[in-house]
């Protein structure tokens, strides 16, 4: 008889679903592990920024989940993209619709940033910040810098001084930054306030730079922000095995077509949600903290949020699989390797 593992539901706090028959392909596989999912907004081709967007996204995913289990306790948390002209009212419409976080992409740096943020110090954004604290609507940074002469490696901790910034501005605003990829990251989240968090992913806690370029050019491990160097990695490790409430799970599960990723500049983004419950119970345990997975993945972002304790539970069944070459017309990450586990 093959061993059961039992874990509690996984809060993923950062999670690409986009739209249509995109998300009605992958979000299955998130329904499997996942209780909440803080769903990103910058779909396409209209990005989540207005109360109506809130509301018609919230539909689309219920809708899609009811299709594929109307039983099902998964529940999308919504966010909305902060822009340049968001403003207090449409934060507190937006709250009033449900959302529980705003986005920010820093100009340029990501996957459909091109109208991204241009100036997070303008008298009009000061006051939409004071809007989300006030709401008690959280932050979440795609912490990272696109500028002249800085290389990619160096993009997140270009941002770092404006996280800093930030968090001491405004000590009763909860900021997230997310995907932490380099050692300062996670020391400047480790060193500010209880408010500032961080979210750590799959992807980066196992590729590093080499995985990307190292040994052929591998498009389906190209993301932002770019994995980095060991020393790197080995600090987000750190932060898991010291069970630090600032840092639990958000995967940035973002599928792109295998075509989109495939060709002379491919989309960034790993599509990790099929193989994410199974690949962090492999990583507990190697690390020898299988204990710590819970907190992780489950505890340590609910609280951060708010969000009432995870009490539902998923089964992983210890039993080899192969992951496959192609799920959808998208390739997950670890196609054709072996996970010790599969859902039960
Ligand atoms: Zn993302």
């Amino acid at each position: 008889m093959a061993n059961i593992i039992t874990l509690k539901r996984f809060f993923d706090a950062h999670l690409h679903l986009r739209n249509g028959a995109m998300l009605r392909a992958v979000l299955r596989h998130t329904m499997r592990h996942a209780r909440y999912a803080l769903v990103m907004p910058n779909t396409k081709p209209q990005p989540v920024l207005s109360v109506d967007d809130i509301i018609r996204y919230r539909d689309e995913i219920r809708r899609a989940r009811d299709a594929i289990n109307a039983d099902s306790c998964f529940e999308p948390l919504m966010s909305i993209e902060i822009r340049d002209n968001t403003t207090p009212q449409m934060i507190r419409d937006a709250r009033l619709a449900g959302a529980v976080a705003g986005k920010i992409y820093p100009v340029g740096v990501t996957t459909n940033s091109e109208d991204g943020l241009r100036d997070l110090w303008s008298p009009s954004m000061h006051d939409t910040l004071c809007a989300m604290r006030d709401e008690g609507m959280l932050l979440l940074l795609h912490g990272e810098y696109d500028r002249k002469n800085v290389d990619v490696l160096y993009r997140e901790r270009e941002f770092l001084p404006d996280l800093v910034r930030l968090a001491e501005m405004f000590p009763d605003l909860r900021i997230v930054l997310e995907h932490v990829s380099s050692r300062k990251g996670v020391a400047t989240v480790g060193a500010l306030g209880p408010n500032v968090a961080a979210t750590i992913t799959l992807h980066h806690l196992l590729l590093t730079q080499n995985d990307v370029i190292g040994n052929g050019i591998r498009p389906h491990h190209g993301c932002n922000p770019m994995p980095k160097l060991f020393d790197d990695r080995e600090a987000l490790f750190l932060a898991l095995a010291s069970e630090s409430p600032k840092f639990f799970l958000g995967s940035d599960s973002a599928p792109h077509s295998q075509e989109k990723k495939e060709c002379a500049v491919g989309a960034c983004g790993v599509f990790s949600a099929p193989v994410l419950a199974q690949r962090l119970a492999m990583f507990f345990n190697a690390i020898g903290q299988a204990t710590t997975l819970p907190n992780f993945a489950s505890r340590f972002g609910t609280n951060f949020y708010g969000l009432p304790p995870i009490e539902e539970t998923f089964d992983l069944l210890e039993e080899e699989t192969l992951v496959p070459d192609k799920l959808d017309g998208v390739v997950p990450f670890l196609a054709g390797t072996k996970l010790a586990y599969r859902y039960a």
